[in-house]
């Protein structure tokens, strides 16, 4: 089956007697003994089956855990590893994986942070205890682009795991597993929940091995699960995934292609324009170039700071994923120790109709 059909129906099981079309919310956190598979929630729950098994067979992979949060998901991977392992990571990656390596596995584990799209700072930072690559691609809040495959040959000649973050492209545009990775990560609460009002994460793997065993592991005794509803709303909004992620992509190259011919904007990062140096290798690997669209404003930090502050469509706030647009000056979101250009502006290209954002951005360019 194909993937839209996937999606609509491998995250929907019948759990009830009544024979209902939708699978309902299984609230109660404990099952009668002798009886069924389950046994206690944070175990296993009949909506968080339905959604690791959606969300496995759209990523092409043999299974999935689901998480609280995409943070949680991405520090499982770190609490599975073994101790005193090197780990070889983007120097721009997600900042809140960043901070979980940083911050909680400081003196456990060893990290390198490069420019992962650079093979040849990738090869230099491998040490012969590295035990792990981390891609993110395109990357946050820049669009860099990794090539999966080529990184993946490092990896195998290394013995190292190759865990790719695909929250950006989602597996309705790049499926890592297919690429090479042994291991993707979500954040769910991105375009998977796709209507920012719900906070999770996942992690799918290529095969059930002993690595996948200690990940299972991390999720029911380390204990950071969704709750059985946030389970449900998951497994409703991944139905329209593969709709929702034409339109936010056919939004962004219209949004991109506006703002790339723009006489106030310095640069346009989106990996779908020509212009961008990672297109090439974004078209070999990406079947669409996702919704996630930044640019540099001529100018300094206050006067993106005005622009934003002129627009009325799009909201001033961080995150990204929704069927609404979301825009922020990326660099104050941050924090002082930030690479991020100053004057770039990110957005979450939202489902609205492109006329009404193009005249929304119209408006505020023409108060700056
Ligand atoms: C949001 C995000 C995360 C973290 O997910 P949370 O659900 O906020 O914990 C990780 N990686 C990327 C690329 C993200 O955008």
């Amino acid at each position: 089956m194909k993937f839209e059909t996937l999606a609509i129906h491998k995250g929907n099981t019948n759990s009830d007697k009544n024979n209902p079309v939708v699978q309902p919310i299984t609230l109660s956190t404990t099952f009668h003994h002798g009886e069924g598979e389950m046994l206690y929630t944070r175990a296993n729950n009949p909506n968080r089956q339905s959604l690791e098994q959606v969300i496995a067979v759209l990523e092409r992979g043999e299974d999935a855990a689901a998480f609280s949060s995409g943070n949680a998901a991405g520090t499982a991977v770190f609490q599975a590893l073994e101790p005193g392992s090197h780990i070889v990571a983007p120097d721009d990656m997600y900042h809140g994986l960043h901070n979980s390596m940083t911050m909680l596995f400081k003196g456990v584990h060893e990290v390198s942070f490069v420019d992962m799209s650079n093979l040849e700072e990738v090869k230099k930072a491998t040490r012969p205890n590295t035990k792990l690559f981390w891609v993110e691609t395109p990357s946050n809040p820049l669009l860099k682009v990794t090539d999966i495959r080529k990184i993946s040959e490092l990896a195998k000649a290394q013995k190292a795991l190759l865990v790719c973050d695909n929250t950006f492209a989602t597996p309705v545009f790049q499926n890592p597993l297919l690429l090479g990775a042994d291991m993707v990560m979500h954040s769910s609460t991105k375009y998977f929940g796709g209507h920012s009002d719900i906070l999770g994460g996942a992690l799918v793997t290529k095969s059930k091995n002993d690595f996948w065993e200690k990940i299972k592991t991390v999720q029911k005794v380390g204990g950071a699960v969704p709750s059985a509803m946030d389970c449900y709303w998951l497994c409703r909004s991944i139905r329209t995934l593969a709709y929702r992620m034409k339109g936010h992509a056919e939004h962004a190259m219209i949004l991109a292609e506006y703002l790339s011919v723009h006489p106030k904007v310095e640069k346009v990062h989106y990996p779908g324009l020509k212009s961008h140096p990672g297109h090439e290798v974004a078209a070999g690997q990406m079947s669409g170039f996702g919704g996630i669209v930044s640019f540099q404003i001529k100018g300094d930090a206050q006067r993106a700071d005005q622009f934003i502050s002129h627009l009325q469509l799009f909201a001033n706030a961080t995150s990204l994923g929704g069927v609404e647009s979301l825009i922020e000056r990326r660099a104050a979101v941050e924090g002082p120790d930030t690479k991020t250009p100053p004057n770039l502006i990110r957005i979450s290209v939202g489902l609205e109709h492109t006329d009404d954002s193009l005249e929304d951005l119209d408006h505020a360019f023409s108060k700056v």
